[in-house]
Formats: C-alpha cells, structure tokens, sequence
C-alpha cells in the first residue's frame, strides 16, 4: 500500500464511521455510557481538514492528533497515541509486509502501554493484538477474520475501563472499542 492509498483509506473512514454509528451507539449503551459512536464520528469526520498527506508517517502523525483532541472518552486518547505511536516507525512510503507488522506491533504496544491492558479483557486491545499475530503469522486478516475477533469478546467479562462496572453482566456484549478497531484496522491492513 502506498501514502496515496492508506490516506484514501483512513478517509473513508468517515463514511464508515458514520454508517456504524448506531451499532456503535448500542454497543456502548449496553456496557458504557453510549458516546462510542459519537465518538468515532467525530473523530473521522475532522480528519479531512487536518490530514497532512506528505508522507506515511505525517499522515499517520496528523491522523493521530486529530482522534486525540476530537474523539473524547477513553478511546481518543488510545487511538491517538496509538497513531503517533505508528509514526515514528513509520520509515518508508510503501508499506510493505514487514513495515506492516512494525506499525501493527507500534499500535498494540501503545495500546498495551497506555491502557494498561492485556489480552480478553474484553477492549479494542483483543482485536488489535490479534490482528497484529495474524499478520506476523502471514495469515489472511479480512475484514471477516476481524470480525470474528471482535465477536470473541462477547463472552468476556470486562476488566478496564466503562465496562469493568458491569462486571458479570458485561458478558453478553461485543466490547464497542473491539468493533470500532475492526473498522480501522481493516484501513491499515487493506485485504477488503
Ligand atoms: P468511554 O469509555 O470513556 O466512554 P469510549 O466509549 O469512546 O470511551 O470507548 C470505550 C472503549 O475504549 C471500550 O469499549 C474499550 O475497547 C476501550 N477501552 C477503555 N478502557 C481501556 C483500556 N484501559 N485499555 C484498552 N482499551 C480500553
Ligand atoms: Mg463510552
């Protein structure tokens, strides 16, 4: 994939965004406090202005600034330092199979590190890490196979933020930040 290509990715994302905002919305309702889809919305809905197109790593850069003063809520912050985070590995304009996994690796760490989280805690952190072993492993991660780890974290009891209140009954539900990481990483990735 090159700059041109990922920019036009993460773009799309407001569409996306925009269509997933209720299941968002309902997903954060049932174990949070609803503002998920919001969220996202609005997050991707102020990347057209602000995305600064130079390179891979000032697209990923720009894009992780603007999620971190637009998205709110604990998921801003994680997606936003995740995508600084992707940046400063970012080293070429082509993003190949081995600067994938790079970048993969740079998102599940900063998730790791600054939500302090591991995996089945039932958070955007089961899907991320996931996605990033798959595609170390060179296996094909479509937009279905992400799905599939969003879904897995319906039987888990959340453990970090919102969703640890719930305790017991947080089980039932796909976590809302696992189903919104499907989106994004289905951008990054690029199979579908
Ligand atoms: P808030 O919980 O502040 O309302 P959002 O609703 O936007 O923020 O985001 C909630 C999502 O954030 C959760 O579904 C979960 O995936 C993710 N999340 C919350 N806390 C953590 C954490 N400590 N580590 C990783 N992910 C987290
Ligand atoms: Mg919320």
């Amino acid at each position: 994939m090159d700059k041109t290509t990922l920019k036009q990715r993460l773009l799309q994302l407001k569409e996306t965004f925009q269509d997933q905002e209720e299941t968002l919305t309902e997903l954060d309702r049932a174990i949070g406090d609803g503002d998920h889809g919001v969220n996202m919305r609005r997050g991707f809905e102020a990347l057209e202005e602000k995305i600064d197109d130079n390179s891979v790593a000032s697209i990923l850069k720009s894009t992780g600034m603007t999620l971190m003063s637009n998205i709110g809520g604990a998921s801003g912050p994680l997606y936003g330092f995740s995508f600084v985070k992707m940046a400063q590995v970012a080293q070429e304009d082509e993003i190949n199979h081995d600067q994938l996994t790079q970048l993969l690796a740079a998102f599940s760490e900063a998730v790791a590190q600054r939500g302090k989280v591991e995996l089945n805690e039932k958070t955007m952190y089961d899907v991320i890490e996931r996605a990033r072993q798959a595609v170390e492993n060179h296996e094909s991660v479509t937009l279905e196979v992400l799905q599939n780890f969003a879904n897995e974290t319906k039987d888990m009891v959340a453990t970090k933020g919102r969703a640890a209140y719930f305790k017991e009954d947080s089980k039932g539900h796909v976590d809302p930040g696992a189903q919104s990481s499907v989106y994004i990483l289905n951008a990054l990735i690029g199979e579908d």
